[in-house]
């Protein structure tokens, strides 16, 4: 469910037409529609009713300020990776008592920001890190609120860059092993063992492995307590997937009602960490067409926007509708739809059948709210798109295009060679 959709063969988000958009803002340009945004959000939390439950948003997936504020005004917590997603939280105006520290490779700085910001809990990745928030939080005299990261040795089924859960992966302690560590832990000062994590992948479009992920921790819950360990959160990651084609992830009604059953004998608060399925179809890339080109069998069209921009197709290979703005045309052509980038992983799509496009004609790539504009690099010198938030009639820069001046931030030529 989304709030783009055509108007007399024109394309809206919300009550805006995105050629008005294109006009004033220009391209590329990610757009994002708050009413889904707020949908989004709300259908996830609702679906939790029944639990005592925190839906924390991984910013990962969108860090924007005007993103995190939306999610922060619902009520949601925030999942954070590192201490500039923490900076930008608090920027946000998050709660700290909703933050939750997600990653394998926090330093001490990053602890230590997040220990004194008095954040909800820590999931801690590995015995090494353990040890370290230890020795951290006792120099400051605090306890640090922890919740190990599990790794529970389930297959998604994903695509294998967002597989975590496995045991080959980098992610978690191996769940044989936790029990070992939770020992530890139990031993140390500055350490409070509140809770239990896993986070098994990203775009997992079935129920079962979630379930299957319940089954171990809840073994698990149940050993800790008998030990004497007072388990009082159980956080299940994020990971739900969306539709990008035609995939049919469960909805968050039935993801919801499903666990529900499950968890509630637990007696825990439990917490979610979801980042696409929140902000992955409220956002899409506006991209024009500059050029075409026939090369052997291949039909190109050639846009402004690129890997650069949208990484996803040429890192995952992952699929993304395009949608003209304005429909019209009836002929349709098999094409590529490729950037000025100079890489050949530099493509939206390959081998799609699209309404015949002409020069000028703006695209709009679908799905790229999660995962897009926070993976935007500056490779070939090109600056970062605009970002904008639409909401009913109106819209807004939530961030300015980079200017050419921007990207020489921070550099120097040394004396010797002027
Ligand atoms: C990436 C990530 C998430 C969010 O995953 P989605 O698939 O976007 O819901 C949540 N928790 C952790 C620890 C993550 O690494």
């Amino acid at each position: 469910m989304h709030h783009f959709h055509y108007q007399k063969n024109e394309l809206f988000c919300e009550e805006v037409p995105l050629a008005k958009i294109a006009a004033e803002v220009g391209t590329p340009c990610y757009v994002y529609s708050f009413a889904t945004l707020e949908r989004h959000f709300k259908v996830f939390d609702q679906a939790l009713a029944g639990l005592p439950h925190l839906v924390c948003f991984a910013m990962k997936a969108n860090s924007n300020l005007a993103i995190l504020r939306t999610m922060v005004k619902l009520g949601g917590g925030i999942d954070i990776v590192s201490g500039g997603e923490l900076f930008r939280a608090l920027t946000a105006g998050a709660d700290p008592r909703k933050i939750v520290f997600s990653g394998v490779g926090k330093s001490d700085e990053e602890m230590e920001y997040a220990l004194r910001t008095k954040i909800l809990q820590f999931n801690v990745e590995s015995e090494e890190e353990l040890f370290r928030l230890n020795e951290v939080s006792k120099r400051l005299g605090v306890v640090a609120p922890v919740s190990i990261r599990v790794n529970p040795n389930i297959d998604p089924k994903t695509h294998p860059y967002i597989s975590t859960g496995l045991k080959k992966s980098k992610f978690g302690v191996d769940i044989r092993k936790s029990l070992a560590l939770y020992q530890a832990g139990k031993k140390m000062t500055s350490i409070d063992l509140v809770g239990v994590s896993c986070h098994i992948g990203s775009q997992i479009t079935q129920i079962s492995p979630f379930l299957e992920a319940v089954d171990k921790l809840f073994e698990l819950i149940k050993k800790l307590r008998a030990n004497g360990i007072n388990i009082r959160h159980l956080d299940l990651g994020g990971g739900l997937g969306i539709p990008y084609d035609r995939e049919t992830p469960p909805a968050p009604a039935r993801y919801g009602a499903a666990l529900t059953k499950k968890l509630l004998p637990l007696g825990c608060r439990v917490l979610f960490e979801p980042g696409r399925v929140i902000v992955g179809n409220a956002g899409i890339l506006l991209t024009k067409v500059l050029y075409q080109k026939q090369q052997g069998k291949k039909h190109f069209v050639i846009v402004d926007g690129a890997m650069n921009d949208l990484i996803r197709p040429a890192l995952y290979g992952s699929f993304h509708q395009i949608w003209p703005i304005k429909k019209g045309v009836k002929r349709q052509q098999k094409v590529d739809v490729v950037g000025p980038v100079c890489e050949s992983g530099d493509f939206f799509a390959e081998d799609r059948k699209l309404p015949v496009v002409a020069s000028g004609d703006v695209l709009a790539v679908m799905s790229a709210g999660a995962y897009g504009f926070v993976m935007a690099s500056n490779y070939n010198s090109r600056p970062r798109p605009a970002e904008v938030m639409v909401r009913g009639d109106q819209f807004f820069v939530i961030r300015h295009r980079e200017e050419v001046k921007d990207l020489l931030k921070g550099e120097h030529v040394p004396k010797f060679l002027v």
